[in-house]
């Protein structure tokens, strides 16, 4: 048995629209349902809490289905991609700001960015050779990201300040600057500074953010960078079993006390915040049991599909979405007042999406739906481990 904590927070309540939509699905119901219409209000939620001009990205790899990627896309100032995939992708929405980061990029990978002049933050040295090499010549703006020697933030995943293999360590940046400036396709225009994921206080992040532009404008100017640009990342978190919210108006306030360096574009790229409420997983109950004491509530679905709760150790709220249809002819099996291990259908005891979550009434036939999925939840998955069907792909207010 996994050591999944227990279900501390029922769901929330799912929206009429995605409960219409689910009920629409064929049964056994098993769906991602992704609301547009939510996606465009936290867009805008969130440009609000930034400084005018400001460039806000979303990055692509929280969720790449197309419908999402296209939906954000019109909304946002341009995308942030990790590899040729999600380029390819950036490419097919039209994007017209795109950005392309990530520690291993292929010589292939890189000719594609140059070929659609595509902002890259270089990773290493070897990056730096590779990309003048597969540039040919052609001119290629680059940011350096950078993994300061103390940049920390709290998070679920911090990425600088610690050793990771992220970015080009702040010990090196000298050289490396010095290589680009033998490279003469390359033209440096700043920095890239991701630094942590999952982040829930918000005015740590803007004094993250104020000392991330500090240290850029002090590092451009002794290394003789004409800065342009600085990306500060994503990072802004998301509070999947309590009612802690990123406060995005901590954010703002924050934020206002910055002064920019002039002619410096300050850019975000979170991907996380942007998708996660806009998103619900839902699942049917196929059976309930009962045993050593335990309750199970056994899902048409699981974590092939939705593995973040797997992935982090947590048991993610959920909420019964009541069918009362009952197509068969023998007494429908149900819970009161009890708590429930939600599982999976894979054969692994490791497939637990919640445990002991309470519930006052629950049926075989019932849905159990999983707000907050809408980032790093089907995109983190192995879809394929058991080769149960995929789930329904919704996407309401297109
Ligand atoms: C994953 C990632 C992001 C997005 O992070 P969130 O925590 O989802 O906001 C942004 N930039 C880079 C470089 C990343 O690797």
């Amino acid at each position: 048995m996994t050591d999944v904590p227990p279900a501390a927070v029922p769901g929330a309540a799912v929206p009429p629209a995605v409960v219409e939509a689910l009920l629409a699905q064929p049964r056994p119901v098993c769906a991602y349902v992704y609301d547009a219409g939510a996606l465009r209000r936290t867009v805008a939620a969130v440009r609000a809490a930034l400084p005018p001009g400001t460039l806000l990205l979303y990055a692509v790899k929280a969720n790449g289905h197309p419908g999402v990627v296209a939906a954000l896309a019109r909304h946002v100032d341009g995308l942030e991609v990790a590899s040729g995939g999600e380029l390819q992708l950036a490419a097919d929405t039209g994007a017209s700001t795109v950005v392309f980061g990530g520690p291993a990029k292929t010589d292939a990978e890189l000719s594609a960015a140059v070929a659609t002049g595509t902002l890259i933050h270089v990773e290493s040295l070897l990056e730096l050779r590779r990309l003048a090499l597969a540039a040919g010549g052609r001119p290629v703006r680059v940011a350096l990201r950078v993994n300061r020697a103390d940049a920390g933030l709290a998070g679920t995943h911090r990425m600088t300040g610690v050793p990771t293999p992220f970015g080009i360590d702040e010990a090196t940046l000298d050289e490396a600057v010095a290589l680009a400036r033998e490279l003469p396709a390359l033209r440096p225009v700043g920095f890239h500074l991701h630094a942590v994921s999952n982040n829930l206080d918000a005015g740590a992040h803007a004094a993250y953010v104020a000392d991330a532009l500090d240290w850029s404008v002090a590092a451009a100017r002794r290394l003789g960078i004409p800065l342009e640009y600085v990306n500060v990342g994503g990072g802004f978190g998301v509070d999947y079993t309590g009612d802690e919210r990123f406060d995005l108006d901590a954010l703002r306030t924050g934020l206002a006390a910055v002064t920019l360096p002039p002619a410096v574009t300050l850019a975000f790229e979170p991907g996380r915040f942007l998708v996660a409420a806009a998103g619900w997983y839902a699942a049917e109950v196929l059976d309930l049991k009962r045993t050593h004491g335990r309750w199970f509530a056994v899902l048409r679905g699981g974590t092939h599909h939705f593995r973040l709760p797997a992935a982090w150790g947590y048991s993610h709220p959920a909420t019964v979405v009541p069918v009362d249809d009952w197509p068969y002819p023998f007494v429908r099996p149900e819970v009161r007042d009890a708590g429930v291990d939600v599982v999976g259908e894979l054969c692994t005891p490791r497939d637990v999406l919640a445990r002991d979550l309470p519930v006052t009434r629950l049926r075989v036939g019932d849905v159990m739906v999983f707000g907050n999925a809408g980032g790093y939840g089907w995109d983190i998955s192995h879809h394929d481990f058991l080769r149960h069907p995929y789930p329904q792909m919704v996407l309401l207010g297109q």
